[in-house]
Protein backbone atom coordinates (compact mmCIF):
# COMPACT_ATOMS: atom_id res chain seq x y z
CA UNK A 1 0.00 0.00 0.00
CA UNK A 2 1.24 3.48 -1.15
CA UNK A 3 1.96 5.33 1.93
CA UNK A 4 2.68 8.31 0.30
CA UNK A 5 -0.30 9.41 -2.02
CA UNK A 6 0.22 9.09 -5.97
CA UNK A 7 0.63 12.17 -8.61
CA UNK A 8 -2.69 10.94 -10.55
CA UNK A 9 -4.28 10.99 -6.32
CA UNK A 10 -2.71 14.40 -5.66
CA UNK A 11 -4.18 15.80 -8.96
CA UNK A 12 -7.55 14.26 -8.63
CA UNK A 13 -7.05 15.72 -4.83
CA UNK A 14 -6.32 19.36 -6.34
CA UNK A 15 -8.70 19.16 -9.39
CA UNK A 16 -11.52 18.56 -6.97
CA UNK A 17 -10.38 20.56 -4.08
CA UNK A 18 -10.29 23.68 -7.18
CA UNK A 19 -13.97 23.01 -8.46
CA UNK A 20 -15.12 22.69 -4.79
CA UNK A 21 -13.47 25.84 -3.95
CA UNK A 22 -15.61 27.64 -7.18
CA UNK A 23 -19.04 26.34 -6.42
CA UNK A 24 -19.37 27.28 -2.80
CA UNK A 25 -22.61 25.36 -1.62
CA UNK A 26 -24.88 27.37 0.45
CA UNK A 27 -28.77 26.11 1.86
CA UNK A 28 -30.23 27.64 -1.35
CA UNK A 29 -27.67 25.92 -3.75
CA UNK A 30 -29.48 23.76 -6.50
CA UNK A 31 -28.43 20.01 -5.17
CA UNK A 32 -29.39 18.61 -8.35
CA UNK A 33 -26.71 20.82 -10.23
CA UNK A 34 -24.18 20.86 -8.33
CA UNK A 35 -24.43 17.07 -8.42
CA UNK A 36 -24.82 16.97 -11.92
CA UNK A 37 -21.92 19.05 -12.66
CA UNK A 38 -19.47 16.94 -10.51
CA UNK A 39 -20.51 13.57 -12.13
CA UNK A 40 -19.90 15.28 -15.60
CA UNK A 41 -16.38 15.60 -14.14
CA UNK A 42 -16.39 12.24 -12.94
CA UNK A 43 -16.12 12.43 -9.36
CA UNK A 44 -19.63 10.84 -8.52
CA UNK A 45 -19.26 7.62 -10.51
CA UNK A 46 -15.01 7.61 -10.20
CA UNK A 47 -15.57 4.11 -8.68
CA UNK A 48 -17.84 2.45 -11.11
CA UNK A 49 -16.39 0.67 -13.70
CA UNK A 50 -15.67 2.00 -16.91
CA UNK A 51 -17.31 -0.22 -18.74
CA UNK A 52 -20.37 1.11 -17.55
CA UNK A 53 -19.49 4.67 -17.69
CA UNK A 54 -17.57 4.93 -14.28
CA UNK A 55 -13.79 5.99 -14.15
CA UNK A 56 -12.47 2.72 -13.16
CA UNK A 57 -11.43 3.36 -9.71
CA UNK A 58 -12.20 2.25 -6.66
CA UNK A 59 -13.13 3.74 -2.79
CA UNK A 60 -9.68 5.09 -2.85
CA UNK A 61 -11.04 7.73 -5.42
CA UNK A 62 -14.51 7.86 -4.05
CA UNK A 63 -13.49 8.85 -0.65
CA UNK A 64 -10.66 11.47 -1.94
CA UNK A 65 -13.27 13.02 -4.12
CA UNK A 66 -15.32 13.38 -0.74
CA UNK A 67 -13.15 14.01 1.63
CA UNK A 68 -11.86 17.23 -1.05
CA UNK A 69 -15.26 18.36 -1.44
CA UNK A 70 -16.07 18.88 2.20
CA UNK A 71 -12.66 20.05 2.99
CA UNK A 72 -14.07 22.99 0.49
CA UNK A 73 -17.57 23.50 2.54
CA UNK A 74 -19.67 21.58 0.08
CA UNK A 75 -19.44 17.73 1.02
CA UNK A 76 -22.03 15.77 -0.90
CA UNK A 77 -23.60 13.41 1.79
CA UNK A 78 -25.35 11.16 -1.04
CA UNK A 79 -21.84 10.18 -2.44
CA UNK A 80 -21.67 7.81 0.83
CA UNK A 81 -24.47 6.21 -0.07
CA UNK A 82 -25.47 6.71 -4.46
CA UNK A 83 -22.31 5.60 -5.51
CA UNK A 84 -20.86 4.19 -2.98
CA UNK A 85 -23.14 2.00 -1.35
CA UNK A 86 -25.55 1.47 -3.71
CA UNK A 87 -23.48 1.54 -7.55
CA UNK A 88 -20.86 -0.89 -5.75
CA UNK A 89 -23.68 -3.55 -4.62
CA UNK A 90 -25.21 -3.28 -8.22
CA UNK A 91 -21.92 -3.68 -9.71
CA UNK A 92 -20.90 -6.49 -7.68
CA UNK A 93 -23.93 -8.56 -7.38
CA UNK A 94 -26.09 -7.07 -10.15
CA UNK A 95 -27.31 -8.70 -13.16
CA UNK A 96 -26.35 -7.36 -16.37
CA UNK A 97 -29.52 -5.74 -17.08
CA UNK A 98 -29.52 -4.18 -13.22
CA UNK A 99 -25.82 -2.96 -14.17
CA UNK A 100 -27.21 -1.15 -17.53
CA UNK A 101 -29.79 0.03 -16.46
CA UNK A 102 -28.42 1.80 -12.82
CA UNK A 103 -24.59 2.09 -13.35
CA UNK A 104 -24.17 4.42 -16.31
CA UNK A 105 -26.90 6.71 -14.82
CA UNK A 106 -25.53 6.71 -11.29
CA UNK A 107 -21.67 7.68 -12.93
CA UNK A 108 -23.16 10.57 -15.09
CA UNK A 109 -25.17 11.77 -11.91
CA UNK A 110 -28.83 11.62 -14.09
CA UNK A 111 -29.98 9.27 -11.61
CA UNK A 112 -29.30 9.09 -8.08
CA UNK A 113 -30.18 5.84 -5.45
CA UNK A 114 -31.23 6.22 -1.62
CA UNK A 115 -30.12 3.37 0.70
CA UNK A 116 -32.79 2.19 3.32
CA UNK A 117 -31.41 0.00 6.09
CA UNK A 118 -32.51 2.04 9.63
CA UNK A 119 -35.39 0.30 11.57
CA UNK A 120 -37.50 2.16 13.97
CA UNK A 121 -37.45 -1.17 15.93
CA UNK A 122 -33.81 -2.14 15.56
CA UNK A 123 -31.27 0.45 15.55
CA UNK A 124 -28.20 -0.05 15.60
CA UNK A 125 -29.47 -3.68 16.01
CA UNK A 126 -29.97 -4.17 12.09
CA UNK A 127 -30.42 -8.61 13.00
CA UNK A 128 -34.00 -7.52 14.17
CA UNK A 129 -35.02 -5.63 11.09
CA UNK A 130 -38.40 -7.18 10.01
CA UNK A 131 -39.36 -5.52 6.96
CA UNK A 132 -40.15 -8.93 4.88
CA UNK A 133 -40.53 -9.80 1.13
CA UNK A 134 -42.74 -12.59 0.25
CA UNK A 135 -43.02 -13.86 -3.51
CA UNK A 136 -45.72 -14.42 -5.12
CA UNK A 137 -46.05 -17.78 -6.14
CA UNK A 138 -48.18 -17.02 -9.59
CA UNK A 139 -46.33 -13.56 -10.53
CA UNK A 140 -43.28 -13.77 -9.48
CA UNK A 141 -43.54 -10.50 -7.61
CA UNK A 142 -42.08 -9.31 -4.55
CA UNK A 143 -44.52 -8.04 -1.66
CA UNK A 144 -42.29 -5.67 0.80
CA UNK A 145 -43.87 -4.95 3.85
CA UNK A 146 -42.12 -2.92 6.79
CA UNK A 147 -40.72 0.47 8.03
CA UNK A 148 -38.15 2.08 7.75
CA UNK A 149 -35.98 5.68 9.42
CA UNK A 150 -33.90 8.25 8.88
CA UNK A 151 -33.23 7.35 5.08
CA UNK A 152 -31.28 10.35 3.76
CA UNK A 153 -32.22 11.97 0.32
CA UNK A 154 -35.22 9.41 -0.80
CA UNK A 155 -36.66 13.05 -2.40
CA UNK A 156 -34.15 13.40 -4.33
CA UNK A 157 -33.21 9.81 -5.28
CA UNK A 158 -35.18 7.90 -8.55
CA UNK A 159 -35.30 4.35 -6.18
CA UNK A 160 -33.89 3.38 -3.19
CA UNK A 161 -31.99 0.18 -1.91
CA UNK A 162 -34.09 -1.42 0.33
CA UNK A 163 -32.66 -3.74 3.13
CA UNK A 164 -35.19 -6.74 3.44
CA UNK A 165 -35.20 -10.14 4.79
CA UNK A 166 -37.31 -13.13 2.88
CA UNK A 167 -40.43 -14.11 4.98
CA UNK A 168 -38.49 -18.14 5.74
CA UNK A 169 -35.62 -15.91 7.38
CA UNK A 170 -38.11 -13.90 9.64
CA UNK A 171 -36.76 -15.67 12.52
CA UNK A 172 -33.10 -16.01 13.46
CA UNK A 173 -30.12 -14.68 12.20
CA UNK A 174 -30.63 -11.86 9.77
CA UNK A 175 -30.10 -13.16 5.94
CA UNK A 176 -30.63 -9.52 4.40
CA UNK A 177 -31.66 -9.28 0.78
CA UNK A 178 -32.12 -6.34 -1.46
CA UNK A 179 -34.56 -4.42 -3.59
CA UNK A 180 -34.40 -1.42 -5.41
CA UNK A 181 -37.98 0.39 -4.86
CA UNK A 182 -38.43 2.87 -7.24
CA UNK A 183 -39.64 6.50 -5.98
CA UNK A 184 -43.33 6.76 -6.82
CA UNK A 185 -43.70 2.88 -6.13
CA UNK A 186 -47.41 2.13 -5.09
CA UNK A 187 -47.57 1.79 -1.51
CA UNK A 188 -43.79 3.04 -0.96
CA UNK A 189 -44.69 6.26 1.05
CA UNK A 190 -42.28 9.04 3.02
CA UNK A 191 -42.65 11.26 5.81
CA UNK A 192 -39.58 13.76 6.17
CA UNK A 193 -37.79 14.03 9.66
CA UNK A 194 -37.82 17.17 11.54
CA UNK A 195 -33.78 17.46 12.00
CA UNK A 196 -32.07 19.89 13.42
CA UNK A 197 -29.01 19.65 10.77
CA UNK A 198 -28.32 22.42 8.18
CA UNK A 199 -28.02 20.27 4.94
CA UNK A 200 -29.77 20.05 1.70
CA UNK A 201 -30.35 16.20 2.10
CA UNK A 202 -33.38 15.62 3.92
CA UNK A 203 -33.85 12.36 6.41
CA UNK A 204 -37.26 10.39 5.93
CA UNK A 205 -39.35 7.68 7.53
CA UNK A 206 -40.43 5.20 5.33
CA UNK A 207 -43.14 2.90 5.11
CA UNK A 208 -44.00 -0.08 2.63
CA UNK A 209 -47.51 -0.97 2.28
CA UNK A 210 -47.34 -4.38 0.77
CA UNK A 211 -45.12 -2.89 -2.18
CA UNK A 212 -45.39 -4.88 -4.84
CA UNK A 213 -41.87 -5.15 -7.17
CA UNK A 214 -41.52 -7.29 -10.10
CA UNK A 215 -38.72 -10.03 -9.81
CA UNK A 216 -36.05 -8.05 -11.12
CA UNK A 217 -36.03 -5.95 -8.60
CA UNK A 218 -34.07 -7.89 -6.37
CA UNK A 219 -30.27 -7.50 -6.11
CA UNK A 220 -28.16 -10.26 -6.07
CA UNK A 221 -29.00 -13.77 -4.37
CA UNK A 222 -31.45 -13.91 -1.65
CA UNK A 223 -29.13 -15.92 -0.41
CA UNK A 224 -25.89 -14.40 -0.27
CA UNK A 225 -27.40 -12.59 2.98
CA UNK A 226 -24.71 -10.51 4.64
CA UNK A 227 -21.70 -10.96 2.34
CA UNK A 228 -23.76 -9.13 -0.25
CA UNK A 229 -24.90 -6.09 2.59
CA UNK A 230 -21.39 -5.35 3.98
CA UNK A 231 -19.93 -4.81 0.34
CA UNK A 232 -21.99 -1.38 0.37
CA UNK A 233 -21.39 -1.59 4.30
CA UNK A 234 -17.54 -0.98 4.36
CA UNK A 235 -17.65 1.74 1.75
CA UNK A 236 -20.49 3.59 2.99
CA UNK A 237 -18.51 3.51 6.33
CA UNK A 238 -14.95 4.55 4.62
CA UNK A 239 -16.99 7.12 2.92
CA UNK A 240 -18.28 8.45 6.39
CA UNK A 241 -14.74 8.61 7.70
CA UNK A 242 -14.18 11.07 4.43
CA UNK A 243 -17.38 13.04 5.07
CA UNK A 244 -15.90 13.56 8.57
CA UNK A 245 -11.95 14.27 7.89
CA UNK A 246 -13.24 16.76 4.98
CA UNK A 247 -15.75 18.80 7.78
CA UNK A 248 -13.05 18.53 10.36
CA UNK A 249 -10.69 20.23 8.13
CA UNK A 250 -13.02 22.92 7.08
CA UNK A 251 -13.23 23.96 10.84
CA UNK A 252 -9.71 23.52 11.84
CA UNK A 253 -8.62 25.95 8.67
CA UNK A 254 -11.21 28.09 8.85
CA UNK A 255 -10.31 28.68 12.63
CA UNK A 256 -6.59 28.40 11.51
CA UNK A 257 -7.22 31.34 9.19
CA UNK A 258 -8.88 33.47 12.02
CA UNK A 259 -6.29 32.71 15.24
CA UNK A 260 -3.75 34.40 12.81
CA UNK A 261 -5.70 37.28 12.81
CA UNK A 262 -7.43 38.05 15.53
CA UNK A 263 -5.81 39.95 18.28
CA UNK A 264 -6.90 41.38 21.80
CA UNK A 265 -3.66 41.33 22.90
CA UNK A 266 -0.12 41.97 21.69
CA UNK A 267 -0.32 39.20 19.47
CA UNK A 268 -3.21 37.22 17.58
CA UNK A 269 -4.58 34.69 19.85
CA UNK A 270 -3.28 31.64 17.67
CA UNK A 271 0.16 32.52 19.03
CA UNK A 272 -0.84 31.67 22.81
CA UNK A 273 -0.75 27.87 23.39
CA UNK A 274 -4.14 27.33 25.03
CA UNK A 275 -5.53 27.97 21.21
CA UNK A 276 -2.53 26.71 18.95
CA UNK A 277 -1.76 23.29 20.89
CA UNK A 278 -5.51 21.96 20.34
CA UNK A 279 -5.90 22.66 16.68
CA UNK A 280 -2.33 21.04 16.46
CA UNK A 281 -3.87 17.76 17.93
CA UNK A 282 -6.97 18.38 15.64
CA UNK A 283 -5.11 18.24 12.64
CA UNK A 284 -2.88 15.47 13.93
CA UNK A 285 -6.00 13.69 14.57
CA UNK A 286 -7.62 14.21 11.11
CA UNK A 287 -4.03 12.90 9.40
CA UNK A 288 -4.28 10.07 11.25
CA UNK A 289 -8.12 9.28 10.87
CA UNK A 290 -6.82 9.84 7.23
CA UNK A 291 -4.43 7.06 7.27
CA UNK A 292 -6.94 4.78 8.15
CA UNK A 293 -9.42 5.47 5.81
CA UNK A 294 -6.89 5.11 2.96
CA UNK A 295 -6.23 1.79 4.54
CA UNK A 296 -9.28 0.81 4.54
CA UNK A 297 -10.20 1.92 1.08
CA UNK A 298 -6.88 0.11 0.29
CA UNK A 299 -7.70 -3.42 1.61
CA UNK A 300 -11.51 -2.64 0.03
CA UNK A 301 -9.69 -2.09 -3.50
CA UNK A 302 -7.45 -4.97 -3.30
CA UNK A 303 -10.73 -7.37 -2.58
CA UNK A 304 -10.02 -8.27 1.46
CA UNK A 305 -13.54 -7.66 2.76
CA UNK A 306 -12.57 -8.91 5.91
CA UNK A 307 -9.64 -6.99 6.88
CA UNK A 308 -11.48 -3.77 5.02
CA UNK A 309 -14.46 -4.68 7.33
CA UNK A 310 -11.72 -3.87 10.83
CA UNK A 311 -10.55 -1.13 9.16
CA UNK A 312 -13.38 0.65 7.50
CA UNK A 313 -14.85 0.64 11.16
CA UNK A 314 -11.49 2.22 12.91
CA UNK A 315 -11.48 4.57 10.06
CA UNK A 316 -15.10 5.91 11.14
CA UNK A 317 -14.22 5.90 14.62
CA UNK A 318 -11.10 7.51 14.45
CA UNK A 319 -12.75 10.20 11.81
CA UNK A 320 -15.67 11.18 13.31
CA UNK A 321 -13.96 11.53 17.17
CA UNK A 322 -11.39 13.83 14.85
CA UNK A 323 -13.90 15.61 13.14
CA UNK A 324 -16.13 15.88 16.80
CA UNK A 325 -12.81 17.76 18.48
CA UNK A 326 -11.79 19.72 15.62
CA UNK A 327 -15.22 21.12 14.91
CA UNK A 328 -15.59 21.97 18.35
CA UNK A 329 -12.29 23.38 18.91
CA UNK A 330 -12.70 25.38 15.71
CA UNK A 331 -16.17 27.09 17.24
CA UNK A 332 -14.29 27.60 20.22
CA UNK A 333 -11.69 29.64 18.99
CA UNK A 334 -14.05 31.56 17.24
CA UNK A 335 -15.23 32.81 20.57
CA UNK A 336 -18.80 34.96 20.18
CA UNK A 337 -18.21 34.83 15.94
CA UNK A 338 -18.27 30.85 16.39
CA UNK A 339 -21.97 31.11 16.98
CA UNK A 340 -22.68 33.29 14.80
CA UNK A 341 -24.66 32.84 11.76
CA UNK A 342 -22.19 35.00 9.77
CA UNK A 343 -19.53 32.33 10.47
CA UNK A 344 -21.52 29.81 9.80
CA UNK A 345 -19.69 26.93 12.48
CA UNK A 346 -21.98 26.33 15.14
CA UNK A 347 -24.06 24.64 12.40
CA UNK A 348 -21.05 22.06 12.27
CA UNK A 349 -21.46 21.11 15.82
CA UNK A 350 -24.85 19.15 14.77
CA UNK A 351 -22.99 17.93 11.42
CA UNK A 352 -20.36 16.74 13.17
CA UNK A 353 -22.51 14.28 15.48
CA UNK A 354 -23.91 12.95 12.57
CA UNK A 355 -20.66 10.96 11.79
CA UNK A 356 -20.31 9.80 15.54
CA UNK A 357 -23.55 8.32 15.36
CA UNK A 358 -24.20 7.17 12.08
CA UNK A 359 -24.13 4.36 9.92
CA UNK A 360 -23.10 2.94 13.27
CA UNK A 361 -22.32 4.50 16.12
CA UNK A 362 -19.22 5.10 17.87
CA UNK A 363 -20.13 2.20 20.65
CA UNK A 364 -21.19 -0.13 18.05
CA UNK A 365 -17.71 0.03 16.49
CA UNK A 366 -15.90 -0.13 19.52
CA UNK A 367 -18.31 -3.66 20.24
CA UNK A 368 -17.18 -4.75 17.09
CA UNK A 369 -12.87 -4.18 17.96
CA UNK A 370 -13.67 -5.64 21.71
CA UNK A 371 -15.69 -9.16 19.74
CA UNK A 372 -13.57 -9.29 17.26
CA UNK A 373 -9.98 -7.88 17.37
CA UNK A 374 -9.22 -8.51 21.04
CA UNK A 375 -11.37 -11.65 21.42
CA UNK A 376 -13.38 -9.74 24.94
CA UNK A 377 -17.17 -11.37 25.65
CA UNK A 378 -20.04 -10.09 24.83
CA UNK A 379 -22.58 -7.65 27.28
CA UNK A 380 -25.60 -8.44 25.01
C1 LIG B 1 -28.25 12.42 9.53
C2 LIG B 1 -28.51 10.95 9.49
C3 LIG B 1 -28.57 10.30 8.27
C4 LIG B 1 -28.86 8.93 8.20
N1 LIG B 1 -28.99 8.35 6.98
C5 LIG B 1 -29.37 7.05 6.91
C6 LIG B 1 -29.64 6.43 5.63
O1 LIG B 1 -29.49 7.06 4.57
N2 LIG B 1 -30.07 5.14 5.62
C7 LIG B 1 -30.26 4.42 6.76
O2 LIG B 1 -30.65 3.27 6.67
N3 LIG B 1 -30.01 4.98 8.00
C8 LIG B 1 -29.58 6.26 8.08
N4 LIG B 1 -29.34 6.84 9.32
C9 LIG B 1 -29.58 6.05 10.53
C10 LIG B 1 -28.32 5.68 11.31
O3 LIG B 1 -27.59 4.69 10.62
C11 LIG B 1 -28.76 5.25 12.72
O4 LIG B 1 -29.20 6.42 13.39
C12 LIG B 1 -27.67 4.55 13.50
O5 LIG B 1 -27.42 3.29 12.93
C13 LIG B 1 -28.03 4.37 14.98
O6 LIG B 1 -29.28 3.78 15.13
P1 LIG B 1 -30.38 4.44 16.11
O7 LIG B 1 -30.49 5.88 15.75
O8 LIG B 1 -31.60 3.62 16.07
O9 LIG B 1 -29.72 4.38 17.54
P2 LIG B 1 -29.87 3.21 18.64
O10 LIG B 1 -29.52 1.89 18.02
O11 LIG B 1 -31.17 3.35 19.32
O12 LIG B 1 -28.70 3.62 19.64
C14 LIG B 1 -28.85 4.66 20.59
C15 LIG B 1 -27.58 4.75 21.45
O13 LIG B 1 -27.38 3.51 22.15
C16 LIG B 1 -26.10 3.00 21.89
N5 LIG B 1 -26.14 1.52 21.84
C17 LIG B 1 -27.03 0.72 21.18
N6 LIG B 1 -26.70 -0.56 21.33
C18 LIG B 1 -25.58 -0.61 22.10
C19 LIG B 1 -24.75 -1.65 22.61
N7 LIG B 1 -24.99 -2.94 22.34
N8 LIG B 1 -23.67 -1.30 23.35
C20 LIG B 1 -23.39 0.01 23.61
N9 LIG B 1 -24.16 1.04 23.17
C21 LIG B 1 -25.23 0.73 22.43
C22 LIG B 1 -25.69 3.59 20.53
O14 LIG B 1 -24.28 3.65 20.39
C23 LIG B 1 -26.32 4.98 20.61
O15 LIG B 1 -25.46 5.86 21.27
C24 LIG B 1 -29.03 8.19 9.41
C25 LIG B 1 -28.93 8.84 10.64
C26 LIG B 1 -28.67 10.19 10.69
C27 LIG B 1 -28.58 10.85 12.04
Amino acid sequence: MPVIESSEHTSLRQAVASFAKNHPRTPGTDHKQFWQEAAELGYIGVNLPEAYGGGGGGITELCLVLEEMGAAGSPLLMMIVSPAICGTVISRFGTEAQKRQWLPALADGSRLMAFGITEPDAGSNSHRITTTARRETDSGDWILTGRKVFVSGVDIADATLVVGRTEDARTGRLKPCLFIVPRDTEGFRRRPIDMELNATEKQFELVLDDVRLPADALVGDEDAGLLQLFAGLNPERIMTAAFAIGMGRYALARAVAYARERTVWDTPIGAHQAIAHPLAQAHIDLELARLMMQKAAHLYDAGDDTGAGEAANMAKYAAAEACVKAVDQAVHTLGGNGLTREFGLASLITAARVSRIAPVSREMILNYVSHQTLGLPKSY
